[in-house]
């Protein structure tokens, strides 16, 4: 997804001093944003792992479904607003 383009480079700071709590806080937008939905088909809350920051916001603003997907029912859902809550609660702190 992201592009890969290396022309007019910018100086980036390349050092991070130490783990700090600045850091911790801060979400990329390129960050992948783990969450649980529970599948409709085998009933388990399976791990998300497909949705970056980014992607989520969109999903969100827009009011559109956000997918969870399920690898051993190969099952697509919607998530349920309780669940789009735990993920907006996520993203803002
Ligand atoms: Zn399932």
């Amino acid at each position: 997804m992201a592009a890969h383009i290396n022309f007019g480079r910018r100086e980036k700071p390349a050092h991070r001093h130490g783990p700090t709590n600045k850091l911790a806080r801060f979400r990329p937008m390129n960050e992948v944003i783990p969450f649980m939905s529970r599948c409709p088909k085998c009933g388990d809350r399976q791990l998300q792992e497909g949705y970056t920051h980014r992607m989520l916001r969109r999903l969100l603003n827009t009011h559109a479904n956000i997918e969870g997907y399920c690898g051993l029912c190969n099952e697509f859902w919607a998530i349920s607003g309780l669940e789009r809550d735990g993920i907006v609660i996520g993203l803002c702190d």
